[in-house]
């Protein structure tokens, strides 16, 4: 199957691709690896955009069902030392993922910049895209989306099982397949609703202190966990990323969620924000999807990623919870607001936040308020205050639901 594809696959990515960017000397100074069920998303972060060259790469101990690409970032560096010890995490400069085995990374330092070659399993992997996008941190991050082949397609299913057991014979196989296809079913009809809650920060990472008497860390906590309760009752499952006051990786509150032990349907990661500006106040809820991404690279697999962005859904989700917030805080009688609070909008946004980016099911960042400035910061202290942000959340996901529950994958 693959081999006559081979040809025009390798042609196609013969020629080098450029981006514009400095010249000066790069670093990586961040990355992360989000696994999922559907895809992995490798991100890095530059202090500007290094230049990109891209090749096929030939294949050397691997088997003939395997693709190699190589890319070098010119002038780009390790910026620390733990970045450079996540990406050669032995001593042959060799990372592999302990997840599963469809890809492996080779880094290498070379003298004018760092080579990276990735080589997957054509067998699991359906296509890699890669894409240029910039921050919400102000960084310039470079994603590569490896999306795997559909679980219960008949592919998959005949290799999960040669690699677990003795060979099926057909008529097994057609039976596994059948049993995966009504479990999904299933799945679709009955399931419950499972909401995942992320509380920003914890441990040595505070998050913004601002004029705040405690920390963003103990704001996230305290709101959120007055929402899970409120979500608990209401009948929801609730899955957790870190609700101890813990320091936990953006990818690994990913990892929860994609791999949690029910489904989840939809993820609210709980923030409180900061500016130099201590005048900036009010609420901000984000949303990531495609339209954040610039395709970089041309790969040969690009006419073979079909694959449905839960963009749109984040998106109806953040406008839905957004002005139930806004209504429940800012109560009107006349278009006249009547409560004390007074919380401006400072709208819904698109952007790449980590959070956002790693996972798989609908998700929404809400920046609850700004503990720069002082009036906000004291609001945010205060547990009537607080219960009014977590009503307004929590309503705002009913809402949600009771006009989008159908619609979920
Ligand atoms: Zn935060």
């Amino acid at each position: 199957m693959v081999g006559g594809r081979v040809t025009k696959y390798y042609l196609y990515l013969m020629g080098l691709l450029w981006l514009s960017g400095l010249q000066a000397n790069l670093t990586v100074d961040r990355f992360f690896e989000h696994l999922g069920q559907k895809t992995d998303k490798l991100v890095f972060y530059f202090h500007g955009m290094p230049k990109l060259e891209h090749t096929v790469a030939p294949l050397h101990d691997e088997p003939e069902h395997y693709r190699a690409e190589r890319f070098i970032f010119h002038k780009l560096h390790f910026a620390n030392d733990q970045v450079r010890k996540l990406l050669l995490l032995n001593s042959k400069g060799y990372y592999h993922n302990g997840h599963h085995q469809c890809y492996k990374l080779k880094f290498k330092q070379l003298e004018d910049g760092l080579e990276l070659i990735l080589i997957y399993d054509l067998r699991q992997v359906q296509c890699v895209e890669y894409h240029s996008f910039k921050a919400i941190s102000g960084f310039d991050g470079f994603l590569i989306q490896i999306n795997h082949k559909l679980v219960g397609s008949q592919e998959l299913v005949a290799l999960q099982n040669q690699e677990k057991q003795p060979p099926l014979n057909l008529t097994n196989q057609n039976k596994l397949a059948i049993k995966n296809r009504l479990a999904l079913e299933k799945y679709k009809l009955n399931h419950e609703i499972t909401i995942g809650l992320d509380y920003g920060h914890g441990g040595t990472d505070q998050g913004a202190m601002g004029l705040s008497a405690q920390p963003e860390k103990i704001i996230t906590r305290q709101v959120g966990f007055k929402l899970k309760k409120l979500l608990v009752d209401l009948g929801y499952n609730i899955i957790e990323t870190c609700p101890d006051d813990l320091k936990m990786d953006l990818d690994e509150r990913t990892y929860l969620i994609n791999f949690a032990n029910k489904p989840v349907d939809l993820l609210i990661s709980i923030h409180a924000n900061y500016a130099a500006n201590s005048g900036a106040m009010g609420l901000e809820t984000f949303f990531s999807d495609q339209q954040l991404f610039k395709t970089v690279v041309q790969s040969c697999l690009m006419d073979q990623c079909q694959r449905n962005s839960s963009g749109e859904t984040s998106k109806k989700l953040a406008n839905i919870v957004h002005e139930t917030v806004l209504e429940l805080v800012n109560p009107k009688i006349g278009g006249q607001v009547i409560g004390n609070y007074n919380l401006k909008d400072r709208k819904v946004r698109c952007s790449a936040a980590q959070i956002l980016l790693g996972v798989e099911c609908p998700a929404i960042l809400i920046e609850l308020g700004y503990l720069s400035n002082l009036q906000e910061a004291k609001k945010l202290n205060e547990p009537a205050y607080q219960e009014f942000l977590a009503q307004g959340i929590a309503q705002g996901v009913v809402n949600f639901l009771a006009a989008y529950s159908s619609t979920f994958d």
